[in-house]
């Protein structure tokens, strides 16, 4: 038996508890007491099940150090209510989380139980499908978000296919609504964003703190162990695990990032660097995304370090904007759109999905928007077969180390280049789910299918986010450690992006040419001349054949 196991026998319910408490469904990804019918009740009163599900995990073939984040937060928050006299049921299966939540309902004679409304559009579907099978469940409003619907469509109205969803309309409605960052109903400071005040790049100072790191215990070292036994070929790998995975830890994740992050983390949000991927960004979006911090409590904690003068308002509004903003507008938008499949009658066929040949993919479901009729396969590069362009292998093997790199990395280098080359957002969407920590469905989808590919028409974002070589150049210092120059846009030698970023807008010109926001790059290709044009169209054509070219790694050496 294993160390879990002894630890949670003693919560195990009896007979009595099983009449006696209330009992309620923990989803993996909403594990915490502070909020939510599991604030509101004595512990000595409730139940809890919660579900390993092997069938979840084996869905996709999600990062391995996401298992392990997961599985192992998941374990530790058990013993967690355990401790304070709460009853678990720890359900293991080896079916999906409805399925198995309707079985152990059946085999403990469990009475109905109480959830709130899960975020991801795929457990909703799952206990839907067993709620119509017999499973006695409570859905309560999830007060984890820090908005409703009523919320959404007040300021938008209900969905309606073609029309264009501006977050900033919905992040000062959020602004004056809960008065945060406000002063007699007016932004302090007098803007509701400092986007543009946040865009430096970085250059050796301040110097970057070293986060913390929380070496496994020896719960999550079983969860290691079980994520190498039982899933060896999913993407990265377990080494070097260290995120936080008990309440204790991922509290001080927290504290270490806004007494020693935030204060600097507006002017840099976008910087990139090669020596040093994290900058002065934390990895909490992806225990935000668990449930184990609140975004209620972190806005409140850097709003007061803001009027303490400890975090000056740009860093803190950069990232109050994330949270009050982005987050909550993009899972708005994943509801109203379930999941961006209203999308699919005004766009075009999507692509072909992962290559089975090479790597094991379940039957991946999802919308395949395709605004841009973009179909080649995403290639071996985001795996980690190396392109030559630094840029892209420095970012891939983060996200093959760590399952994380922050947004700039993922918008301007990992998507900016799929869409500049027209490669599959579907598969992009799907790498992207499998491969990062912190991401589920409501937030991956609308993320790189709507901002990072444009694979929505513009549903979320006025035009698509790519860039040639000066972008990235301006931004990070991987140019001077390439091989390729990015000051030169055709001939051997030059960086692709560049000569990718002029085709596609000559590619696309028929769905972008009359976008007004990109009246002057279309200016400027205009003024090119025939020669130019052919030397830029055969620079893309040779990095597209070059990438499509490369070999995939077999599953198990990555
Ligand atoms: Fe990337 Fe081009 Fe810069 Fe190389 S030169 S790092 S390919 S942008």
């Amino acid at each position: 038996m294993s160390l879990f196991h002894r630890q949670i026998l003693p919560a195990h319910p009896t007979p009595k508890d099983i009449t006696s408490r209330r009992w309620l469904y923990i989803p993996y990804d909403r594990l915490t007491d502070l909020t939510g019918p599991l604030a509101q009740q004595p512990a000595a009163q409730t139940g809890i099940v919660i579900i390993e599900s092997a069938a979840k995990s084996n869905r996709r073939p999600y990062h391995k150090k996401k298992l392990v984040l997961l599985i192992a937060n998941m374990r530790h928050f058990a013993l967690e209510q355990a401790a304070r006299g709460v009853s678990v049921l720890f359900h293991f299966s080896p079916h999906d989380p409805g399925t198995a939540l309707l079985e152990a309902q059946r085999q403990h004679n469990l009475p109905t139980l109480t959830t709130t409304q899960p975020a991801e559009r795929e457990l909703r579907i799952d206990l839907e499908r067993a709620i119509a099978q017999g499973l006695q469940l409570n859905l309560l409003p999830d007060t984890t978000w820090l908005s409703t619907t009523e919320d959404f469509t007040e300021v938008f109205g209900p969905y309606k296919t073609g029309r264009s969803y501006v977050m900033d309309r919905f992040y000062r409605r959020m602004r004056q609504q809960t008065g945060i960052l406000m002063e007699s109903a007016k932004p302090i400071g007098g803007n509701y964003s400092y986007d543009a005040e946040n865009r430096k790049p970085y250059k050796g100072q301040p110097p970057i703190p070293t986060p913390p790191t929380f070496p496994p215990d020896p719960i999550t070292q079983e969860v290691i162990a079980l994520v190498d036994r039982d899933y060896p070929s999913h993407f990265g790998s377990t080494t070097n695990f260290n995120l936080p995975t008990t309440q204790h830890d991922c509290d001080a994740m927290w504290a270490f990032a806004l007494q020693h992050l935030l204060p600097h983390f507006g002017p840099y949000e976008d910087a990139m660097r090669d020596d040093h991927l994290q900058l002065f960004h934390s990895k909490t979006s992806a225990i935000i995304n668990l449930g184990r911090l609140l975004p209620a409590t972190l806005i409140q904690q850097v709003e007061q370090a803001a009027t303490a003068g400890k975090i000056p308002l740009p860093s803190a509004e950069g990232f109050i904007r994330q949270l009050l903003g982005w987050r909550e507008f993009m899972r708005h938008l994943h509801q109203q759109t379930d999941g961006y499949r209203l999308l699919e009658p005004t766009t075009k066929p999507g692509a072909p999905r992962l290559d089975s040949e090479t790597w094991e993919t379940p039957d991946l479901e999802g919308a395949t928007p395709n605004a841009l009729n973009a179909n080649l396969p995403l290639p071996a590069a985001y795996w980690g077969t190396p392109s030559g362009l630094h840029c892209i292998d420095t970012v891939v093997a983060q996200v093959i180390d760590e399952g994380w790199t922050h947004h700039i990395p993922r918008l301007m280098v990992l998507s900016n280049l799929a869409t500049l080359c027209g490669f599959s957002p579907r598969q992009l969407t799907d790498w992207f789910w499998f491969s990062f920590i912190d991401a589920y469905d409501w937030v991956v989808e609308t993320n790189v299918l709507g901002m990072a590919t444009y694979a929505d028409g513009g549903l979320t974002a006025t035009k698509p986010y790519v860039s040639g070589a000066a972008y990235i150049n301006k931004m990070s210092n991987y140019c001077p450690h390439c091989q390729y120059d990015p000051k030169r846009s055709t001939g051997p030698g030059s960086c692709p992006f560049t000569a990718l970023y002029w085709t596609f807008l000559e590619r696309n010109q028929p769905t972008l040419g009359n976008n007004f926001r990109l009246q002057m790059p279309y200016t400027t290709l205009r003024k090119k001349s025939p020669q130019d044009l052919v030397q830029l169209r055969t620079r893309a054509e040779e990095a597209i054949t070059h990438l499509q070219s490369l070999p995939f790694p077999k599953p198990s050496v990555v």
